[in-house]
């Protein structure tokens, strides 16, 4: 675990002006213009990037193509492309600490999560795939004697990345490694409020031996590089994470261009469901309150539906509500905080307005709901919670992307299962009983990617991770995920 001495040290690290990365090298961008980067800790700017445009993103995908035409990683033996991953994976570990401090500056995580789930995370992804490689075999058909039938495995091309802001590098690495590793080349385009840290993942790429123009980096605005990116007639797919209207807005850009994969990876409502046999409710609520409000609930699967029995809802909210309030909402690089910034001032505002509108539509605050901390020019927000949520309520239907709970009450077991379906999403959920049966029924009710049991948000890389309805489609993470960056191509050998 990185020490409060060496976060002190790398906080006040001077970052400057930021280029992008093409090509192997870093560049400036066409026009010269940037961005400032505001660190949501204190609400000053600290960094600047490139405001890319459709030219930078060009050039990035010309040399994407161009590599990939010349076969230095396309073609390259498997056991290089596993040498160079794992020289990678370990130069992120090497990097950890300065990583997850850069990144936390940029966006705002508490330090002890962001620690784990950013660089530790994204190096054991690559890790993971770099071992995969040299794993993966075509096929011989089962065809008549006459004839043999191949069927080989190759790179789709040029992969386009587009991540949010949340976990840009573990949610980059749960994108870039497989395709890396099945052979594409990749133009990442990070999120404009939290780019720092894709950036020097490309430069760490290139120290450990990755060819150039194989991983390439264009910051910029969404509505310009992303779109830039999704309409490029080169980029055989596209692999999002991030909002639903601009997942839908990337399929519209496939289909006015190539008609490039995109596999979308986005929102959700998530139901964390308790019921009374719950073998432990003060673990349960406990787990529950960290489940909403770590990384001031910017998580996708955050547990942000809050469905408790009716015979343990006193009991339940008395022990949620204690948890919730022992939560340090502070300095993210304080490693003593279990809560850090909100990752921006308009997210701020954004959470503040969904507040608003509960209370106007009739929920009970129960805690928090308001800016907390204004005195360090930082964007902070107290845990909230909400009770009497209806379904009808905006708070029970659209997603916050912030550290506010909407609890419902119920009765029955196909009570719960109709709250827990009734949204567009289905990205995550979890159950509580000791019940093996109801647990097993739940799972199979359920419409979500992932359904917890007795715990809320565990995972690692051996399990996809995706959602169901309009949380998207398209795993990441496992050996599934690298079969969205191969396609199958067939030799038909007469003999
Ligand atoms: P967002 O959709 O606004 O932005 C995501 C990325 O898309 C950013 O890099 C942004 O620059 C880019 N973008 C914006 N407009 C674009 C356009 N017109 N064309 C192409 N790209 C464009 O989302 P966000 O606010 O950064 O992140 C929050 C959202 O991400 C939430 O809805 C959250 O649930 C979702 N998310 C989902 C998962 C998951 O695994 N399902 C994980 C994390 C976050």
């Amino acid at each position: 675990m990185i020490s409060q001495n060496a976060i002190d040290t790398l906080r006040k690290t001077e970052i400057g002006a930021r280029g992008l990365f093409i090509d192997g090298a870093q560049t400036d961008g066409t026009e010269g213009a940037n961005l400032t980067v505001t660190s949501p800790i204190d609400g000053r700017p600290f960094a600047s990037i490139t405001d890319g445009n459709a030219a930078d993103i060009d050039r990035a995908v010309r040399s994407a193509r161009k590599t990939f035409e010349k076969g230095s990683w396309s073609r390259a033996a498997p056991a290089f492309r596993k040498k160079v991953l794992t020289r990678f994976a370990e130069l992120v570990e090497r990097h950890a600490d300065e990583l997850a401090v850069l990144g936390v500056r940029d966006n705002g995580t508490e330090i002890g999560m962001a620690y784990k789930a950013e660089p530790l995370s994204a190096a054991g992804t690559i890790r993971y795939y770099a071992e995969a490689i040299d794993k993966v075999y075509g096929e011989i058909a089962p065809t008549a004697d006459n004839v043999l039938g191949l069927i080989h495995k190759e790179p789709l091309g040029v992969i386009g990345v587009i991540v949010p802001w949340n976990f840009p590098l573990m949610i980059g690495a749960w994108k870039i490694a497989p395709a890396l590793a099945a052979g594409n080349c990749v133009v990442v385009k990070p999120p404009e409020i939290a780019s720092l840290t894709l950036l020097r993942l490309a430069e760490l790429a290139s120290e450990a031996g990755l060819p150039a123009g194989v991983l390439n980096v264009v910051t910029g605005r969404g509505s310009v590089t992303g779109e830039a990116l999704g309409l490029h007639m080169d980029v055989d797919a596209i692999a999002f994470t991030g909002s639903g209207p601009v997942g839908r807005r990337l399929l519209e850009y496939s289909a006015r261009s190539n008609l490039k994969r995109i596999f979308l990876e986005l929102g959700g409502k998530s139901p964390n469901i308790v019921f009374a046999d719950a073998p432990d409710l003060k673990q349960a609520a406990i787990v529950s309150a960290n489940g909403i409000f770590r990384n001031s609930g910017q998580v996708c699967v955050a547990g942000s539906r809050l469905l408790v029995q009716a015979a343990v809802y006193d009991r339940f909210m008395d022990d949620l509500l204690a948890a919730t309030t022992r939560l340090k909402v502070g300095d993210p690089l304080d490693l003593t905080s279990d809560v850090g910034a909100v990752s921006s001032a308009e997210q701020l505002n954004k959470n503040l307005g969904f507040v608003a509108r509960a209370t106007e539509e009739g929920a009970r605050l129960v805690t928090g709901g308001e800016r907390i901390l204004t005195e360090t020019g930082g964007s902070y927000m107290a845990p909230t919670i909400f009770e009497n949520v209806t379904q009808d309520m905006q708070l029970a239907r659209e997603e916050v992307f912030g550290p506010v709970l909407g609890v419902m009450r119920f009765e029955t077991e196909e009570e719960a299962m109709r709250l827990a379906n009734s949204t567009v999403y289905g990205l995550a959920s979890a159950v509580w009983t000791a019940n093996l049966s109801t647990a097993h029924r739940m799972v199979r009710a359920i419409n979500a990617g992932v359904v917890h049991v007795n715990t809320y948000g565990g995972a690692d890389i051996t399990v996809p991770l995706g959602g169901v309805k309009q949380s998207g489609f398209g795993r990441d993470k496992s050996l599934h995920a690298l079969e969205k960056y191969l396609e199958l191509k067939t030799a038909w050998i007469a003999l």
